[in-house]
């Protein structure tokens, strides 16, 4: 038998939360974000459930080819641009549209030979100070792109690096969303602003043409904890289960796992779970991280090693050998452990985790009947 660590995709709540994105933005198109192997739940999984979507963002050139061998005609935006010059060719063989963020990639389209002119997504940098055209230069790269005869239509983007929380006493998106219309004003082309937590937030207020939902798709949750996923009605993309292998009792002073960090101050049974930080599970979650054992929640006790974490038994005394533990995402009573619970406890986000599952995870995909 396998060892029993498994991750489920869940289509039918990728496919919600991708109607959850659309009701958000009613207004505008939405992208499925797709990056980094679509948030850890692999691109070939979600397709399927994210088809419904008006087009695919990701930055990885391969997996832009992946999806068009998957049968996808529609949209695909290249969200970092080229890395290179050769990109391009790329581009034009599988009409990919890119982003157009800084000089260098307006000088390899002014090089490049194509039959048909690209569609292009000029970036403004409107705070976030990691890819874009500052204000200043902003129009004169569309200017040049526009001269271009390599460049068919240009939409405008921008990025905010806040939209999941106040900031210095405002809402967090006001002065890039200033800077952005203030760019953008009488020029042409479609618009693009909002991540998850802006869709989730701001959509009204900001608007544009295309959202871009990434974090929500997959039901994490970008503003966690100010709210969470039942407040903004999302569902796990993810579970991440495995079983109990062994059961300890422990008497009081005795201690789990390595360097001795838990210590019992009681008699107590604790189960050992076969998943570890070699399966993507945080070291760093320690003792008192949510679980749910056989649906019921409980709390690990321990460090997290490479192929085991420990759980606390004291309060389920049906539960010991063999039972059910999901680490996150959907229980087997229909009950939910939050991703974004996990990853709070561990110093991170929900995104961190997802994107973390490693290979020798063997990944079962329920799939949407149609
Ligand atoms: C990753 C990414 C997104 C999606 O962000 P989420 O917070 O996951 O919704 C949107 N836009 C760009 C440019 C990105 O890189």
């Amino acid at each position: 038998m396998p060892r029993p660590i498994e991750a489920l995709i869940h289509q039918r709540s990728l496919a919600h939360n991708l109607a959850r994105a659309r009701a958000s933005a009613p207004d505008a198109r939405v992208w499925a974000v797709v990056k980094a192997n679509a948030y850890g739940h692999g691109i070939d999984n979600v397709f399927e459930a994210l088809r419904g979507a008006d087009g695919f963002a990701l930055l990885d050139l391969d997996e832009a080819q992946k999806l068009r061998e998957l049968g996808w005609r529609g949209p695909i935006l290249l969200l970092e641009g080229c890395f290179e010059t050769r990109d391009l060719e790329l581009c034009s063989r599988l009409h990919l549209w890119h982003a157009v963020h800084c000089e260098q990639q307006i000088d390899w389209l002014a090089m490049h030979k194509t039959h048909e002119p690209h569609r292009v997504f000029l970036k403004l940098n409107s705070g976030m100070n990691r890819l874009g055209f500052t204000p200043a230069a902003f129009r004169a790269a569309w200017t040049r792109l526009n001269a271009l005869p390599q460049v068919d239509e240009i939409s405008l983007m921008t990025h905010f690096s806040d939209a999941d929380a106040l900031r210095k006493g405002t809402d967090g998106i006001a002065h890039q969303l200033a800077a952005f219309e203030a760019a953008c004003a009488d020029l042409p082309g479609e618009r693009s602003a909002c991540n998850s937590a802006a869709t989730l937030r701001h959509a009204a207020r900001v608007g544009g043409d295309w959202v871009r939902a990434g974090i929500m798709t997959y039901g994490g949750v970008p503003d966690f904890p100010e709210h969470d996923a039942a407040h903004w009605d999302l569902q796990p993309g993810m579970t991440l289960r495995s079983k109990i292998i062994a059961v300890q009792q422990l008497q009081p002073g005795d201690t789990v796992g390595y360097g001795s960090s838990f210590t019992a101050d009681k008699a107590m049974r604790i189960g050992i779970v076969a998943c570890g930080y070699a399966d993507g599970y945080p070291r760093h979650a320690g003792s008192g991280t949510p679980v749910l054992v056989d649906g019921q929640r409980s709390a690990t006790v321990g460090r997290v090693s490479m192929d085991m974490l420990a759980v606390d038994l004291d309060a389920l005394p049906n539960s010991g050998f063999g039972s059910e533990v999901t680490l996150w995402g959907q229980g087997p009573k229909g009950n939910v452990l939050p991703i974004d619970e996990v990853a709070q406890a561990a110093g991170t986000i929900g995104y961190e985790l997802m994107c973390a599952v490693t290979r020798r995870v063997p990944v079962t995909v329920e799939r949407i009947e149609h």
